[in-house]
């Protein structure tokens, strides 16, 4: 396939001017390809006006909004780099991410203008109308016409960083062959119509935002935008703009659902990732008809690296479906060599979708080996190439120096009909460093002992991994987003102390 030549909005604006491209889904408007690209071609004009000569990057501190996708069509066009930034950190966090991205102007809006000021001293221009701050609009500064930029595939287009989950967040340079073999691949999984339309209200300055804006344009289909995600509106939105897909978190789906939510007949998909879809999330959502994928993805692979179909993740527990095309997973040992189907190892990623690098070359060498990119994620595959993705390495437990994931031992204690739940920690331990701590939910009807339990481990695992300390709890501790507390359990299991 030929690669996009000049900014994606342009293309389409050429190809089907009057579809409708982009809905404001909070103030009900819409714009079709040819109003969406005038936006584009304005917000181009004035960012030309307000960065210096030939800027590489330019950085914008926004919520998700409609014109979040115009700026970043906008430096498309121009041949610039966008650095979305996290609206949620704090002035001195968002002041070292533009040091370390270096934009020629910095674009905010009136709830972001104070930060701005504090952390930028370059050129800096808001999308809303007036002036505040001491800071300017954009609209104000004009500017000419401009002649789309030539793209090539290896041009950085965004810099996006990481969640932060291990540690600082990492900057992960994407190109524009990464966003659009991100955006090709996930529609042979997902499939696409012309009369699609993709809702977005997760962060665009997260991977999982950005991406429906990207494709939407590549596919020259609809994306419609809603600035935060709240349950009873944005089911609204699902219902009232025909949404056709949607990409969520697990927690708002599980939201969604609580809120009441049914979804209409034409939702195709709810593409569902970040963090492990639990099998009672999925089974409520097979009751529903509701069509969750399961998904893997992060920042450095420009989203997707897997997903299931609703009947895949059915009839295989757990996975996150088979890895999309063109992209190729290996499971590899800590020497580097693949493991065998069933067993399990570090997820190693690549193809097109992998990034290049992080703004840190010390940081790129460390996470690419000669099989690709190592993502920090323990997964499996079955002989079919389905992928399980179990924890995070920084989760292994080394007792006795063997190493156990705490992804394995959940998944044996899950397959026990009286267990519903369960969570791994590793525990201190005087002898052997650390040892297997488990927290157990018991099924609804029935209780198992700590002596059934331990059968059941012994016949399926090896000695080192059976759990040696095992506490019961009619729930797992987990944060806000869904993800399990393990430092509540680690104190429960040694304390019996739930509040901390
Ligand atoms: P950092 O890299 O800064 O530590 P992060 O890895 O959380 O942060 P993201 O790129 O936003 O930043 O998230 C990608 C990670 O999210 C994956 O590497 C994986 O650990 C986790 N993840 C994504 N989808 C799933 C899933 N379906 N199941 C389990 N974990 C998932
Ligand atoms: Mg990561």
């Amino acid at each position: 396939m030929d690669w996009p030549t000049q900014d994606l909005v342009a293309a389409r604006a050429a190809a089907t001017p009057d579809r409708t491209a982009l809905i404001d889904a909070d103030r009900d408007e819409s714009i079709t390809y040819r109003g969406y690209d005038a936006a584009v071609g304005r917000r181009a004009s004035a960012l030309n006006q307000l960065a210096s000569d030939d800027p590489d990057r330019i950085a914008v501190l926004l919520g998700t909004r409609p014109a979040f996708a115009e700026l970043f069509f906008a430096a498309m066009r121009l041949g610039v780099s966008v650095v979305p930034l996290n609206v949620r950190l704090t002035p001195a966090e968002v002041s070292e991410q533009v040091e370390r991205t270096d934009p020629a102007a910095l674009i905010c809006a009136r709830g972001t203008a104070a930060t701005a000021t504090e952390v930028f001293e370059g050129p800096i221009a808001s999308v809303d109308e007036t002036e505040r701050d001491g800071v300017q609009a954009l609209e104000d500064l004009g500017g000419e016409p401009v002649e789309p930029a030539t793209l090539t595939p290896e041009t950085e287009q965004v810099v996006m960083f990481t969640s932060g989950t291990t540690g600082r967040p990492k900057g992960v340079r994407l190109t524009v062959e990464n966003l659009v073999a991100s955006a090709t691949a996930s529609a042979f999984r997902l499939g696409v119509s012309p009369s699609d339309r993709w809702l977005c209200c997760l962060p665009t300055y997260h991977m999982g935002g950005l991406a429906p804006v990207v494709r939407s344009a590549l596919y020259g289909s609809t994306v419609a935008i809603q600035r935060e995600f709240e349950a009873a509106e944005t089911a609204r939105v699902l219902d009232e703009f025909e949404i056709t897909g949607v990409s969520l978190v697990p927690t708002m789906l599980s939201r969604l659902l609580d809120a009441g939510w049914e979804p209409s007949e034409q939702l195709r998909f709810v593409l569902l990732g970040g963090a492990p879809a639990a099998e009672e999330l999925l089974a409520r959502c097979r009751e529903r008809d509701v069509p969750a994928c399961p998904t893997y993805g992060m920042t450095e692979t420009a989203s997707q690296i897997a997903t299931a179909t609703p009947e895949g993740a059915a009839s295989h527990e757990g996975t996150v479906g088979q890895p999309l095309v063109n992209t190729t997973v290996t499971v590899v040992n800590e020497d580097g060599d693949p493991v065998a189907p069933g067993e399990t190892g570090e997820i190693v990623v690549s193809g097109p979708t992998v990034t290049p690098g992080y703004l840190d070359p010390e940081v790129t060498e460390e996470a690419f080996g000669p099989e690709g990119l190592y993502t920090g994620d323990i997964g499996s595959r079955d002989e079919d190439g389905r992928l399980w993705v179990h924890n995070r390495v920084d989760d292994r437990i080394v007792t006795g120096g063997e190493n156990v994931d705490p992804g394995e031992v959940v998944a044996v204690l899950r397959e026990h009909p009286e267990i519903r739940e369960a969570a791994v920690v590793g525990l201190d331990d005087d002898e052997w460093g650390e040892r297997v701590g488990a927290l157990v939910i018991p099924a609804d009807e029935a209780h198992p002992t700590a002596e059934d339990i331990e059968d059941h481990c012994r016949e399926r695992l090896a000695g080192f991994k059976l759990p040696r300390t095992v506490g019961f709890a009619e729930e797992l501790p987990r944060t806000a987003s869904g993800t399990i507390k393990k430092e509540r359990i680690r104190n429960y299991l040694t304390e019996g102390d739930t509040q901390n």
